[in-house]
């Protein structure tokens, strides 16, 4: 039997108590010249660390941009780490949260690892703990686990398979080929969309992501009242209900072609708006709205940006550069573990492109 299971967790307090740290987001917005002068400065000390940018679609426009200028990358956390283990570069600078720079020093345990603050993590990350994981996972021997990228190192290399939400689904459908029974987190909602795309018989972790987790199919029903015309692209992190009004479900690379190939002029998106600096690349003529988002949830601060991201600040960038102190490390022997389910996650989704 096909069954989805609910594991429970302590997720929420987690998160919030974190959140609670944390403060509000910042919102800068700089002028012309001062942009200028700052990317300037980065470029000049990238090129002294012999390093390189590598920045994911969440993060600011300017951060994007930067990257984009100076050789670097803008993409999903699968491409980040593949860019960063295949560059040249001995120093990576990484503009997300922590677990994308864990990844970046696991695949490549040569390079410097620099992140501009290494604060900024992922409500997913936190709400898996990996205590509590483990002895969920000792509880089910039987299981294949299956972990979502947005997991700590120590998570991962308690994994047999790491995914990201752009192969997450070949992969599953892959393991239930063999009649394997899964074990997925932390991300409840993808697994859940997983589930129910494949069939695979999965216990769920309950974790969640606190900018998808935000939007309501009511208020994008609302929207679309507005809008006829539009089409609706959702990340599967967001709820069940939100992913079930959507034209197009998929990771963020999958949610930039669907603007691309869906015929409609109009697009209403629901992932955190950072997307929109690449997305509005790909499609400039087309215009792209904000889904709406409830607003009032308990671990909503800043609506549809995520607040880690947001971390990422070209001033950040510029400082660790100067100093260095911003690095991420991983015990080599976790390290090692957890590579060998990145690893299989890579060589699958290279054999699905061949
Ligand atoms: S947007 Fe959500 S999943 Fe992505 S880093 Fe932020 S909290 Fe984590």
């Amino acid at each position: 039997m096909n069954d989805a299971t609910l594991i429970a967790n302590d997720a929420k307090v987690i998160v919030q108590a974190h959140l609670d740290r944390l403060g509000e987001p910042k919102d800068h917005h700089l002028s012309p010249d001062v942009k200028q002068a700052k990317f300037d400065q980065i470029k000049e000390e990238l090129k002294k660390r012999n390093a390189v940018l590598v920045a994911h679609y969440y993060c600011d426009p300017d951060v994007q941009e930067l990257a984009e200028l100076t050789g670097g990358c803008v993409s999903d956390s699968l491409e980040m780490a593949r860019f960063g283990r295949d560059h040249d570069a001995t120093t990576l600078v990484v503009a997300g949260v922590k677990f994308m720079g864990e990844t970046a020093k696991i695949l490549s345990p040569e390079k410097t690892i620099l992140m501009p603050t290494l604060e900024a993590t992922c409500s997913l990350d936190l709400g898996c703990p990996v205590d509590e994981f483990s002895a969920f996972c000792d509880q089910h021997p039987d299981h294949t686990v299956v972990v979502y990228a947005n997991t700590s190192a120590a998570v991962k290399a308690r994994a047999d398979w790491v995914v990201t939400s752009s192969c997450a689904v070949e992969i599953i459908e892959h393991l239930d080929s063999l009649g394997e029974k899964i074990i997925w987190a932390p991300d409840q909602h993808l697994g859940r969309y997983i589930q129910k795309k494949t069939g695979a018989e999965m216990l769920l972790w309950d974790g969640s992501c606190i900018v998808h987790e935000e939007f309501r199919a009511r208020g994008i029903a609302n929207m679309k009242a507005l809008y006829p015309d539009a089409a609706v692209l959702v990340h599967p992190e967001s709820p069940e209900s939100v992913v079930e009004i959507a034209d197009a479900v998929g990771s963020t690379s999958q949610l930039i072609k669907a603007a691309q190939t869906l015929p409609n002029e109009r697009l209403i998106v629901a992932t955190d708006r950072g997307i929109f600096y690449k997305m509005q690349q790909a499609v400039p003529h087309k215009i792209l709205v904000e889904a709406p988002t409830a607003g009032e949830g308990a671990t909503c601060r800043s609506c549809a940006h995520c607040p880690w991201m947001a971390m990422n600040e070209l001033d950040g960038i510029l400082h660790v550069l100067q100093h260095a102190d911003q690095e991420i490390h991983v015990d080599p022997q976790l390290a090692e573990r957890a590579k060998l389910p990145l690893d299989r996650m890579l060589s699958f989704s290279a054999s699905l492109k061949r």
